[in-house]
């Protein structure tokens, strides 16, 4: 667990970067033309150059700014809580210092211009060890990295049954890594990173064979589409698709060929009960697996027959005779 040890900070008299005093002259100009009083009332309102901020807690609150110095974006980090008239004057140049509590321990430059403000990376500590050798391997790994694709490949080596969750939930925590690599989109951007960084290469294949899959099965009688990623008849869902160039889901209801269905390893039981309990499966294609797509139009056929009523069914089976 986390538990706050604060270190003990020293006050100095701090003279202001240059683009820091320039990045609040524009955010001042920017809430002077605000229309909206309440419009910078949310923590990230404000994004200047290297500056970001807003005024959290409502109009007569300072506004909080997070200055992150070029080349020293995580631990050289400014934490300002600024009236409007503080940051006008910065930003005019009238005020060149600020009184700034600093964090003393080594390798952290980090400054707050409150008193009795906590240092994300000193005042804390992990007393699970497993816990500590992990965010120890974490900050390693990013460390080395120089982008994400490099940081998501050491990321797999290190934890070999990485989920897209677990990747996404350690990256985003990391500190600074965010400034770092960029946000990482979930569940898309972190499962095609996961399946590259464990040797699945990019095919349109892929996508011509979602595309395929898809107008087969809204070639059948009443098809609908449900949402963006499920096409369903009279309510109930036979098609699940989602996916990639890199990676494809789908997701089918195998009353009968459920066993032999599972027996390939690119076949797996659906995790949601409802779809458990209707023999759903989830199919997860790379470009490496060579599946006939007979194959999968046979199980996209039992899959819609395993839910549609069976006038419906009766008109597959007698095509020609469906009244038009
Ligand atoms: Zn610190």
């Amino acid at each position: 667990m986390r538990r706050y040890r604060p270190k003990q900070k020293k006050l100095r008299s701090v003279k202001i970067p240059a683009e820091l005093s320039k990045a609040l002259g524009e955010a001042h100009e920017r809430i002077e033309d605000a229309d909206d009083p309440h419009r910078f009332d949310y923590d990230d309102a404000i994004q200047v150059g290297p500056i970001c901020g807003g005024r959290t807690g409502g109009k007569s609150r300072p506004y909080e700014f997070t200055y992150f110095p070029t080349g020293d974006t995580t631990r050289g980090r400014w934490y300002l809580f600024l009236t409007e008239s503080q940051i006008e004057d910065i930003g005019d140049g009238r005020i060149s210092r600020l009184p700034m509590d600093c964090c003393t321990s080594k390798n952290c430059r980090t400054k707050f211009s409150k008193k009795s403000s906590r240092c994300d990376f000193c005042d804390y500590f992990e007393d699970d060890p497993a816990e500590v050798a992990k965010q120890r391997a974490l900050v390693r790994i990013a460390t080395k990295a120089k982008n994400k694709r490099e940081f998501v490949a050491a990321y797999v080596k290190q934890f070999p049954d990485a989920s897209t969750f677990s990747l996404f939930t350690d990256l985003t925590s990391l500190r600074g890594a965010e400034v770092r690599f960029g946000k990482i989109s979930f569940p898309e951007e972190a499962t095609n990173l996961l399946f590259l960084a464990r040797g699945a290469r990019k095919s349109k294949l892929l996508i011509s064979l979602c595309k395929k899959l898809r107008s087969l099965a809204m070639a059948y009688p009443h098809a609908k589409e449900t949402s963006p990623t499920t096409i369903g008849v009279n309510g109930q869902e036979f098609l699940g698709l989602s996916g990639s160039d890199v990676v494809i889901f789908i997701v089918l209801k195998l009353p009968i060929s459920l066993r032999s269905a599972l027996s390939h390893s690119f076949v797996q039981r659906a995790n949601s009960e409802s779809l458990r309990s209707a023999n759903g499966v989830v199919v997860r294609l790379l470009a490496s697996d060579k599946v006939p797509f007979s194959l999968l139009s046979d199980w996209l056929d039992e899959s819609y027959r395993a839910v549609a009523p069976k006038d419906f069914v009766r008109a597959v089976d007698c095509e020609g005779c469906e009244a038009s």
